[in-house]
Order: structure tokens, then sequence, then C-alpha cells
């Protein structure tokens, strides 16, 4: 039992500041990746080293995600997300609360100086007032962003991927790159060496401190369109960090992966699915697929490319999926064009991670979405 007068008021702030801003979710699904959620519970086999669970056998960790506590039901142990962070890490209570904190891009500390994660975040959109950069220059910054960052330790990163399924060679080949936060000052520096602070100002890669916007999100994942970088959003790979996304200034360019439409035949099978973890997986297991990402959605100026499709859409199994659907599908009528849609029980990565014949039951779903439309006919 702990109390709080072993606490300090410093790092019962921080505390109260991490338990404001984590995302429980994201939290607990870094260590149960597997985990399955039905409403606001997580059930998963519990991780926790100490515990030396077999691995077999009923799920014992049950995690509350609207008061981010967790109980491993077999060993009677349960407690908040710092706790948890504490046993999985095998640190001291402090500890737990300043690396959480630091993750989080909490300052913490009695520092006068905003954190690095203050400094480096990006403007607030009203301030903005740079004129956006031409697809020539935003495609330089890009290309040069992405080379400066292949220069550093992809490790972190690709074993990020690797956790979900989508392996090293799947990330180079769509160019996903990465540089752990250590190279974060040389980064910004080479950046800064190849062009004008003002050019990267405008390109939303500087903010007015002129300093690297990409700070707690370096995992990049470019638009290649005919082979260039046109445009590039980051990842965070920490857990519990909200916004997950930080895109440069601009517009998403064209649907994601949608080079890899080029060689196919007319008639070949496209999934069109939400994000660049379930376009991967797909892509991965031999199928064609293109994604949508970020706000907006799908653009009227996209359809052309799929028009010689079979395009079936795969989209999360939420409300805001099946709305997307059917929304997409008027889109296609309206240019005399056919959207099938399949139904999985999960998102497509969580599918592929859930089922050993993912691939087999995706392909029978497809093939009945297909023959259902031409019966529609
Ligand atoms: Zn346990």
């Amino acid at each position: 039992m702990r109390h709080d007068g072993d606490v300090t008021d410093q790092l019962r702030e921080l505390r109260d500041e991490i338990k404001r801003r984590i995302d429980y979710r994201s939290f607990y699904l870094r260590y149960c990746p597997d985990a399955r959620q039905s409403g606001a519970r997580l059930q998963t086999l519990c991780p926790i080293p100490a515990h030396a669970h077999s691995g077999k056998g009923h799920p014992s960790l049950s995690v509350d995600l609207q008061q981010g506590l967790f109980n491993c039901f077999s060993r009677s142990e349960g407690g908040d997300a710092i706790t948890f962070y504490e046993l999985m890490h095998g640190v001291s209570y402090a500890k737990a609360v300043r690396e959480l904190a630091r993750e989080l891009g909490l300052a913490g500390g009695r520092r006068r100086q905003p954190s690095l994660a203050a400094r480096a975040a990006p403007d607030a959109s009203e301030l903005e007032s740079f004129e956006p950069l031409d697809a020539e220059q935003t495609s330089e910054v890009c290309a040069r962003f992405l080379e400066v960052c292949r220069a550093e330790d992809q490790l972190e990163g690709f074993s990020y991927l690797a956790r979900r399924g989508i392996d090293a060679r799947m990330a180079r080949r769509v160019g996903v790159t990465y540089f752990p936060r250590r190279a974060y000052s040389r980064v910004m520096r080479r950046m800064r060496e190849s062009f004008a602070v003002e050019l990267l100002q405008r390109g939303g890669l500087f903010n007015r401190r002129e300093r690297l916007t990409f700070y707690t999100h370096r995992l990049l994942f470019p638009f290649i369109v005919e082979g260039r970088a046109r445009y590039l959003q980051a990842r965070t790979t920490a857990a519990g960090v909200e916004p997950r996304w930080h895109n440069m200034r601009g517009h998403v360019p064209a649907l994601y992966n949608v080079d890899a439409l080029t060689p196919l035949a007319t008639d070949s099978v496209v999934y069109l699915v939400e994000g660049f973890t379930d376009t991967l997986t797909l892509t991965s297991h031999g199928f064609n697929a293109v994604g949508l990402v970020g706000a907006g959605g799908l653009k009227e100026d996209w359809l052309a490319p799929l028009a010689r499709f079979r395009v079936v859409a795969a989209l999360d199994p939420d409300a805001a999926g099946r709305r997307a659907s059917a929304r997409y599908e008027e889109m296609f009528a309206r240019r005399q064009l056919r959207l099938a849609s399949v139904k999985l029980s999960a998102d497509v990565n969580d599918f592929f991670r859930q089922h050993a014949a993912a691939s087999l039951e995706l392909e029978l779903l497809t093939e009945a979405a297909i023959e259902s439309q031409k019966s529609e006919r």
C-alpha cells in the first residue's frame, strides 16, 4: 500500500498531469498488443514479468480503460498505470513517474527553460501565416528529411512496426523512416544546413522558435507518388501520447501506397483501408492495398486511378467505418464505379494478428462481397 505522504509535491503534480494526459488504451496495448477489447475493458494474458505466468491458459489481466486501472486476477495484484509501468520495467515509483512524464512530453522538474518537447511543439494554427510550399519544394524537403533520418538508427522504429506484424523489408520498401530522440539535435541541424529556416517553417518542419517540430513523432510515413515523396506524416511510437500523429503542412496528395497500383493488371482486387498500418499489413500478406489517412478521407480526384480495379473497402468495423463505407459507395456510384465492402470482426491489423487463417478468410469474404455485388446488377 502506498501513501500519498511518501510522494513529494512535485512528483504528485507530475503524476496528476500524467493521468490527465495519458491515453490508457495505447499505453496498455503497448505491453499487451494482443489484448481483446470489449467496451471500455481490455482482457489479456498478463505480461508482468514478476508474475511469471506460463503464457497459456485464461487471460488474467483486466484493464479498465476509463479509470486506467489494471488487475491481475491470478496474482491478485492491481493498480494504476504508473504502478503497471513500475512492474513492467522494475523501476521505483518516482522513476516510473519521471519516465512516463518524459514520454508524454511533460516538463517536470524545476527547470525554468521550457522542455524540449514544448520548444519543439508545432505553432498553433492561428499563428501560422507562412505561405505554404509549392509541390516541388515540398518534395525536396521530404526527400532530404528522409535521407537525413535514414542515416540514423532505425531499430526502435522498425521494432515498433514489427510488433504490429510489419517487417523491416516491408517498411523499407515503402520508405518508412525513423530517427531516435537522441538524434533530434543532429537531424535538426542537418535540415537547417540544407534549407533556409524560413522554408522549413513554411513546410511546418520547423516552428517559430526555429526548432524541428518532429520531436515526439519520429516514425515517418512518406506518400510516394510516381516514385517521389510528396508529403509525410509521422507517428509517435510512445504509448499514451496525444495526438498520435504529426504532419508537415500542406495536404495529403493521394491515397497512401498509390504507386503500388501502377504495375497491377486491370480487374485486380485492390483493398481500400484505413491508415498506414492496415495498408502495410495487407501488402505484407500479398494483397493489393491503398490507404486513406487523416481527416477528409477519400477525395474525388483519387477515384480515377482506381477505375480499372475491383475495389473492396475493408474499413474499421465501427460506426465511423460503416458510415465511411456507405459514403464511399455513393461516391463510386456517382462515377459509375463499383465498390464492394467486406466486414471484418476487427480492423485489418488486429484481424491478421488474431486469426491464423486471416488471408484465406479475407479471400472468402472478398469473393462473397464481389459476388453479391454482381447479383445486385
Ligand atoms: Zn499477472
